[in-house]
């Protein structure tokens, strides 16, 4: 195996150490891949730097075996919410193209996925179509439906082909406390696989837990990837949006990391975070696209607004049920009809506006059977407390 080539540090002891974190996570990695156990590997690939460094060292431990040791076949798998930041799913989906591109040319046992949301769990049938307010930190419905479930189907597709299955994270402690304190309750290392959290079979694997921020980017600028010339386009990426990426999450103790204050790129749509900072970070940067980014920014600030307003949400619930909180206030239901009337007017014309499909025709038809069998819905509760009482109240419904 080649020898880690740090030769621009300023710092002898970073480099020390940095050699010898890449050193342990090939020995990691090579170890693992040799254990005998026949399972396929599934590499949690987002495309921003961790992943990309835990892509990078698992493909040169594959590729310096020789052939006849290459038995198990390796996914590379990244998710697409449908509401990514724009640059950064342009970012993924162009490097898993070179990805499956150099792998199949060098014969690599190295196999490409896209995984997505169901068309029923998208963010904005969720939205639009049953009127789910966005997201909040107390009411995050996206993560489960959007990034843990799609790659989820794909793990236990392959649970039940091939018996089981190994998940390759990039997960550092040092990413943050939530972080460390997840990993230290899984009792994770960097060198022995844990049972994942909700599959059975499956195992997950964190050869980068000890790297910090420093290490990554140290060995990201010094090592070109196999499968491009260099990595200036992620460099690119997060210097001009000022922050980190929303990681592929994988299970629900990873989730705290997807939409968090910090400064991420996750989903353009994200009200988890107060303020966008990874989108503000492009336009104020002067990306060339900062035009386009400006109105999704506009966009999500206006999603915010609303969800803030109580006059805009049902005074029941999806399932017509009034709730209320131990002090007696009413847990408010979802967006009325006529404002999600409203959200897909303002998308509609933000396609028309950026030249950009955001919603596809499938998720239009969804929507509207959502909305008529919510009209229906409502016009029976109606007519319920008419026949009940004689004096249906009308503030009580939908
Ligand atoms: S980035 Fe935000 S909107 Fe997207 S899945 Fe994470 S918390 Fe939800």
């Amino acid at each position: 195996m080649e020898q880690a080539r740090l030769v621009v540090l300023s710092d002898p002891h970073a480099a020390a150490r940095v050699i010898e974190r890449l050193k342990a996570a090939h020995d990691a990695i090579r170890t693992e891949y040799l254990s005998g156990r026949p399972y396929p590997w599934v590499v949690a690939y987002s495309g921003g730097k961790d992943s990309t460094l835990l892509l990078q060292l698992t493909w040169e431990v594959l590729a310096s075996l020789p052939e006849e040791k290459r038995h198990r076949r390796i996914y590379v798998v990244g998710n697409d919410t449908l509401v990514e930041s724009p640059l950064v799913i342009g970012h993924l989906k162009k490097t898993l193209r070179e990805i499956g591109a150099v792998a199949a040319e060098n014969a690599l046992p190295i196999t490409t996925q896209l995984t997505k949301p169901h068309i029923d769990q998208t963010f904005w049938v969720n939205v639009i179509g049953r009127g789910y307010i966005p997201p909040t930190r107390n009411f995050r419905w996206c993560t489960d439906r959007m990034k843990i479930h799609p790659t989820n189907q794909l793990l236990e597709r392959l649970v039940r082909s091939e018996g089981g299955a190994v998940l390759l994270v990039g997960t550092r402690r040092s990413e943050s406390d939530n972080r460390r304190r997840a990993m230290q309750k899984r009792g994770v290392t960097a060198t022995e696989m844990n049972a994942h959290s909700s599959l059975d079979r499956c195992w997950m694997f964190a050869p980068l837990a000890d790297f910090d921020d420093e290490d990554v980017w140290l060995v990201l600028m010094q090592r070109s990837p196999p499968w491009a010339n260099s990595h200036r386009d992620l460099i690119t990426l997060y210097k001009n949006a000022g922050g980190g990426e929303c990681p592929l999450v994988l299970t629900k103790e990873d989730a705290p990391s997807c939409g968090t204050t910090s400064p991420r790129f996750g989903c353009w749509t994200c009200t988890v975070v107060k303020k966008d900072r990874s989108l503000r970070g492009l336009i104020t940067s002067g990306h060339e696209d900062a035009g386009v980014l400006s109105r999704l920014f506009e966009f999500r600030e206006w999603l915010v607004e609303l969800r803030e307003d109580n006059n805009n949400r049902q005074r029941v619930r999806r399932d017509g049920n009034v709730r209320l909180r131990r002090d007696g206030s009413r847990v408010m239901g979802p967006f009325t009809l006529e404002v999600r009337r409203r959200i897909l007017r303002r998308l509609d014309r933000l396609e028309r506006e950026t030249g950009q499909q955001f919603l596809s025709v499938a998720e239009r038809e969804l929507i509207d059977d959502i909305w008529r069998r919510d009209q229906v819905s409502r016009e029976c509760r109606v007519a319920f407390w008419a026949a009940v009482d004689g004096n249906a109240d009308a503030s009580a419904t939908p």
